[in-house]
């Protein structure tokens, strides 16, 4: 097992026989449709191997250059249980709170409380809808980090939104299918008009 978590200095000891770790990619996103979007993602188990390291930084990197808040693997064709939270103010989300990207695997919700709020909604693999979807405003989750550790942790506000929004990917659900009314769907352009102008 190749315990190296090295993701830069990749011009160093060229000489090992590990594979070379190669630069950050931008992945191709899956669009709504796709099946793989309908699966329940499989749990990781070697969540410190090099291929693991690589693709939390193809996500963060995809989801940085698309303009998301957040990504799940199965959005780049990966049926795993790992998705991504990078809240940032961007173009898409202004209002965003500021957030280290950090890598979740393997989820669980354990509780929801708090009202159930519906807020506006986004998603890189529904592109040109918003919609207003409700959540509960507080969960408390657990899951496991990059370096193995388990962690139970509440979210509240637009980060357990997004928490909740990326864990839907994982087992094969969008924004969409919590939308409880159609009349709550609107475009893109009209979104940016209406509720953001
Ligand atoms: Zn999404």
């Amino acid at each position: 097992m190749n315990k190296s978590t090295k993701i830069q200095n990749n011009d160093q000891e060229p000489n090992r026989q590990e594979p070379e770790i190669r630069q950050p990619e931008i992945r191709q996103i899956v669009q709504l449709g796709n099946p793989i979007l309908r699966e329940q993602a499989q749990v990781i188990s070697d969540l410190s191997s090099q291929t693991m390291q690589q693709l939390i930084v193809d996500l963060i990197t995809t989801a940085k250059d698309a303009g998301g808040v957040g990504i799940a693997a199965p959005q780049i064709g990966v049926s795993l249980q790992l998705f991504i939270m990078a809240s940032s103010p961007n173009s898409r989300y202004p209002n965003a709170p500021e957030m280290e990207p950090t890598a979740i695997f393997n989820p669980v919700i354990i509780e929801s409380c708090g009202e159930v709020l519906k807020d506006w909604e986004g998603c890189l693999s529904v592109p040109g809808i918003r919609g207003l979807v409700p959540r509960p405003s507080q969960i408390t989750t657990e899951f496991q980090t990059a370096d193995g550790k388990k962690h139970r942790k509440q979210f509240e506000g637009f980060i357990a939104r997004i928490f909740q929004h990326e864990f839907d990917h994982l087992i094969g659900l969008t924004f969409l299918d919590r939308v409880t009314d159609n009349k709550d769907l609107m475009s893109e352009q009209e979104f940016y008009r209406q509720v953001m102008g």
